[in-house]
């Protein structure tokens, strides 16, 4: 004994006194964070750049508020592939890769029963409200469309979120909730343990499943009752500021922009009347979706009693307009530049009202995206830049796929679907012919990638058994890829080539690649103990999860494999 503590005492000798003290300094200086809430912004399809183009004409109370009192990551991306709404979604709120959290596209081909399965959907706990599902004849996502109930949970969530860790860290009495238009960015920040709620199209309202109440709260029944869809009746979606101040002021009517009927592409859109088809739908591709989504949070704050005593609260808002408007009218449009101001009204509007009952002094504020997106190929081929389509459907029937069939002996059922972004085989008919499950990827795989607009097709086998090199692309399919979930061949395309159709409706953008454009969004973090500052290194959106656990003291979620965005680790 009296050795080792002599070895100590010779080892502390060793460091140097400078390198003593700032350890000892740290250890005595470094406070974990206990706000009363934490606040998570997501906003759906915020690429990063979006933000700095707008900045000066923001208002002092939205976006402003994060980036001069924040800590304000520029260079923050996701590292998975398929940049899609659950995806993104799961992994900010999880710190876990789409391989380990299971979320590994919006949709994917459920082996067991052989259909597609829309990833939060669980016909064991359909939404409170009757007839508040999606109606798959007006329903415009193509996504909500694959679901075959009305039913959602967070079952097939795999791994532990952050919200679910701030919980069991804080006990029962802590409360978490969610609020999103989208059902996917509400329950995949919500967790196994808090509240989701979100915005049914075929009501005009919010709403939820079994999995989270057996019946309604009295504040929720009673935020219905005052209809919150019908405010919008019979309105436009106006410019909020002068047209002459607008970027895009003389580039509203684009060709290339979808022209919904009724909506139209120029200024002002008509939401028509509440009884209308696709009114609902209209306030979801314009600011009002984030309006009503914010008045939501504020009632979920009212009546739920969030930030007012010691036991700190956790709530999600997840801004789904930015998404829609990007689909239907491409990131580069007056549409996009008035959603953007708009919304940070919208932001400055939930943060006064944040201040003036709990005190942003008081709360934590992240804000980030769940995946960035592609300029419009129209935008694009109007500059000069080169775009084009691809059409995986007929993929099947290229020649050299033809020849592939002939030589396994397999006709048509050889490729059983194409659903981004896999390539689904027939493994039961592979396996019975006597053929290779791996073989058979690799050769289709080959040729798939020698196709125009193909960058790469990857087997799934080949990526697991190490077979493929370790370029970052090829990383991010792996990082993308569940054994149970994943296709057998991922598709990446080039660079602005795109998938034109989503679900028969030509839309002006699709986001869902592993290029930059897509993966590349904000991360900002403001509220007590976070420094104001600007940090240019690279960071990913697996880091933000691990952080908030680790500002706390909570474990990690179980799945994360992010790093400590060391920044914002405050010694006063
Ligand atoms: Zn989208």
């Amino acid at each position: 004994m009296r050795f080792r503590v002599l070895f100590l005492y010779v080892f502390l000798l060793a460091i140097p006194a400078s390198q003593q003290a700032t350890s000892q300094s740290r250890s005595q200086e470094f406070h974990h964070i206990r706000p009363r809430l934490i606040l998570q912004i997501t906003v759906d399809q915020l690429r990063s750049d979006l933000v700095w183009r707008y900045e000066d004409r923001f208002g002092e109370g939205g976006f402003r508020r994060l980036i001069d009192g924040g800590t304000v990551y520029l260079d923050a991306h996701h590292g998975h592939a398929n940049t899609e709404t659950i995806v993104g979604h799961t992994t900010l709120s999880t710190g876990a890769d789409p391989s380990a959290h299971g979320m590994i596209g919006n949709v994917w081909l459920d082996r067991a029963t052989g259909t597609l399965r829309y990833n939060i959907e669980d016909a064991r706990y359909p939404i409170l409200t009757a007839g508040a599902g999606v109606d798959q004849a007006t329903e415009l996502d193509p996504t909500q469309r694959a679901a075959r109930s009305d039913g959602r949970s967070p079952s097939a969530i795999q791994v532990s979120t952050f919200s679910d860790e701030f919980r069991l860290f804080y006990g029962k009495e802590s409360k978490v909730f969610a609020v999103s238009v989208k059902d996917r960015g509400a329950v995949s920040m919500a967790g196994h343990m808090g509240k989701a709620f979100w915005f049914s199209k075929q009501k005009g309202e919010f709403v939820t499943s079994k999995y989270y109440y057996d019946e309604y709260p009295g504040w929720v029944v009673e935020h219905n009752d005052g209809r919150p869809a019908e405010a919008f009746s019979n309105i436009t979606w106006d410019l909020l500021h002068d047209r002459a101040t607008y970027r895009f002021r003389d580039q509203d009517d684009r060709p290339y922009e979808t022209s919904l009927p009724g909506f139209g592409r120029i200024f002002p859109h008509e939401f028509g009347d509440s009884d209308g088809k696709y009114f609902t739908t209209f306030l979801t591709l314009s600011p009002a979706g984030d309006q009503m989504t914010a008045d939501f949070a504020r009632a979920i704050l009212t009546n739920e009693h969030l930030g007012e005593d010691e036991i700190p609260d956790y709530l999600s808002v997840s801004f789904s307009s930015t998404d829609y408007v990007g689909h239907i009218f491409g990131p580069s449009s007056l549409e996009a530049e008035d959603n953007i101001l708009q919304l940070d009204k919208t932001l400055a509007g939930l943060f006064d009202f944040i201040d003036e009952t709990i005190g942003l002094q008081n709360t934590l504020i992240i804000l980030s995206a769940d995946h960035g997106g592609p300029e419009a190929p129209g935008y694009l081929t109007e500059l000069g830049f080169d775009t084009d389509y691809i059409h995986p459907d007929e993929f099947d029937r290229a020649p050299a796929i033809e020849a592939l069939k002939k030589q396994f002996g397999i006709g048509d059922e050889l490729i059983t679907t194409y659903y981004h972004p896999y390539l689904y085989l027939n493994r039961d008919l592979i396996a019975a012919r006597g053929l290779d499950q791996g073989e058979v990827e690799s050769a289709i795989a080959a040729e798939v990638t020698k196709f125009d607009g193909v960058a790469v097709a990857i087997s799934s086998t080949a990526l697991t058994e190490g077979l493929v090199p370790g370029y970052p692309i090829l990383k991010a399919v792996l990082r993308n890829f569940s054994p149970s979930r994943s296709g057998d061949i991922y598709v990446v395309f080039e660079p602005n080539r795109f998938i034109n159709d989503f679900d028969g409706l030509n839309v002006a953008a699709t986001h869902g690649s592993p290029w930059r454009y897509d993966t590349h969004v904000p991360l900002m973090m403001a509220g007590p103990g976070i420094r104001s500052q600007f940090v240019s290194r690279h960071v990913e959106t697996v880091d933000l999860a691990r952080t908030l656990s680790l500002l706390i003291g909570a474990k990690v979620p179980s799945g994360a494999v992010g790093k400590p965005l060391v920044e914002v680790f405050r010694t006063p």
